[in-house]
C-alpha cells in the first residue's frame, strides 16, 4: 500500500474498511455493490467521480475502495500534476487494477486532461515523440486501473472528463448522529475520554463535516485537560466551543463575518460572489467551496440570478431584525 500523504494523525483516524465508514449511506451501499461486481468479474473498477465539500471523506472513500479491491494507491492532486508527462509517469507506474487518486482534479490543466481521456478510455496512452514534420505517435498500452477523481466543484470539470467517470457520487453533508459516531470513534483511537452528552455537543456544532469534528474534538480534548478533569463532557464541550467561537449552529468566526458584511454592507444582499471576497478579504474559491454550501444548507443564504442573499433566517440568527418590505 502506498499513501503519500504527510496528514498523519487524520490518516490514523481514516477508517480502512467501507463497513467503519460511517454515513452516507446510498453512496457507501452503491459502491458495495460496484466493486463486488467488479472483483467478482475480475476487471478493474470502473473510474468513479467524488464530488462535495472539503473534508466530508472523499479521500478516505478512495483509500477503502483500494483497499477492499486489494490493490495500491496512489495518490495526487490536480494542482501537483504540472506537466503531460508527470502524469504519463503515474499512469505508466500504476499495476494491474490499482487506484490513482487524483484530489482537486477540476484544477488538472488543460493538456494533462486530455492526456487522461485515451487513459480513462481505452488504458492508452498518446505520446508524440519529436518535433515539426518528422513528429509521430506512438500508442503505449496501460495496465486496466481505476482512476478515482474528487472535487468540490463538479461544476467546474470539463464535459468530456466528467463523462469518462462510470460512477458519479455527491457526498452529503453528515447528520448530527453519524457525526456522533464519527467522534466517538475518533475518541477511542485517540484514547479521549467523552461523554454521550459531550459527543453530541461537538457532532451539532462540526458543519456536517467529519474533519471539523475530529479537529474540535482534539481541541475540546485541551480544554478538558487543563480546565477540567480530562473528561469531554456537555459543559466542558459547550465552554470550549464558545471560547473557540463556534457557536450553537456550528458557524465560526468567518461564516458569522459573511453573514455580517452582507447584511451591514450590503443590505442582506443581493451581493455577487467577487464583491463579497473583496468585501471580506476571503478567497472566491474558498467562500464557493467552504462557506457559501454551509451556509445555503443552514438556509441562512439564498443563492438568486442577482446574487447572494441573506434570509429571515440568516437574520435571526445574527440577532439582527428583518427589514420588512
Ligand atoms: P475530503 O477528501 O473529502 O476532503 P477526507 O477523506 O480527508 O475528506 O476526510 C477528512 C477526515 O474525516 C479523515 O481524516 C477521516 O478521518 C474523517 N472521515 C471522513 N469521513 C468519515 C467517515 N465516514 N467515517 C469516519 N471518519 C471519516
Amino acid at each position: 500500500m502506498n499513501v503519500q500523504n504527510g496528514d498523519e494523525w487524520q490518516y490514523s483516524l481514516r477508517p480502512r474498511h467501507l463497513r467503519e465508514y460511517i454515513g452516507q449511506k446510498k453512496v457507501k451501499d452503491n459502491l458495495d455493490i460496484f466493486i463486488k461486481a467488479a472483483m467478482s468479474r475480475g476487471d478493474a473498477l470502473d473510474h468513479v467521480l467524488f464530488y462535495g465539500p472539503p473534508g466530508l471523506g472523499k479521500t478516505t472513500l478512495a483509500g477503502i475502495i483500494a483497499n477492499e479491491l486489494g490493490v495500491n494507491f496512489r495518490v495526487t492532486s490536480g494542482p501537483a500534476i504540472n506537466h503531460a508527462g508527470d502524469l504519463a509517469a503515474l499512469l505508466t507506474n500504476l499495476g494491474e487494477k490499482d487506484v490513482l487518486f487524483i484530489d482537486e482534479i477540476h484544477r488538472l490543466s488543460r493538456n494533462v486532461e486530455e492526456v487522461l481521456y485515451s487513459a480513462m478510455e481505452d488504458f492508452a496512452l498518446d505520446i508524440v515523440i519529436g518535433k515539426g514534420p518528422s513528429a509521430r505517435s506512438i500508442r503505449l498500452d496501460l495496465a486496466p486501473f481505476t482512476l478515482i477523481g474528487a472535487t468540490t466543484k463538479a461544476g467546474s470539470l470539463a464535459g468530456p472528463l466528467r463523462d469518462r467517470f462510470g460512477v458519479i457520487s455527491r457526498l452529503e453533508y453528515y447528520q448530527p448522529e453519524d457525526l456522533v459516531l464519527i467522534v466517538k470513534r475518533a475518541a477511542e483511537i485517540l484514547q479521549i475520554s467523552i461523554e454521550e452528552k459531550g459527543a453530541w455537543e461537538i457532532a451539532r456544532r462540526s458543519r456536517g463535516t467529519p474533519r471539523i469534528a475530529n479537529r474540535l474534538l482534539k481541541r475540546v480534548r485541551d480544554f478538558a485537560q487543563i480546565t477540567g478533569d480530562g473528561i469531554i463532557t456537555d459543559e466542558i464541550a459547550d465552554a470550549s466551543l464558545q471560547r473557540l467561537e463556534v457557536d450553537r449552529m456550528g458557524l465560526d468566526h468567518t461564516d458569522r463575518r459573511m453573514l455580517e458584511t452582507m447584511v451591514m454592507k450590503f443590505g442582506g444582499g443581493p451581493v455577487g460572489l467577487d464583491t463579497l471576497a473583496a468585501a471580506t478579504s476571503e478567497e472566491r474559491d474558498t467562500i464557493e467551496d467552504v462557506y457559501e454550501p454551509y451556509l445555503l444548507q443552514l438556509g441562512f443564504i439564498n443563492r438568486t440570478p442577482k446574487g447572494r442573499v441573506v434570509t429571515r433566517a440568516g437574520y435571526e440568527h445574527m440577532n439582527i431584525p428583518y427589514p420588512e418590505a
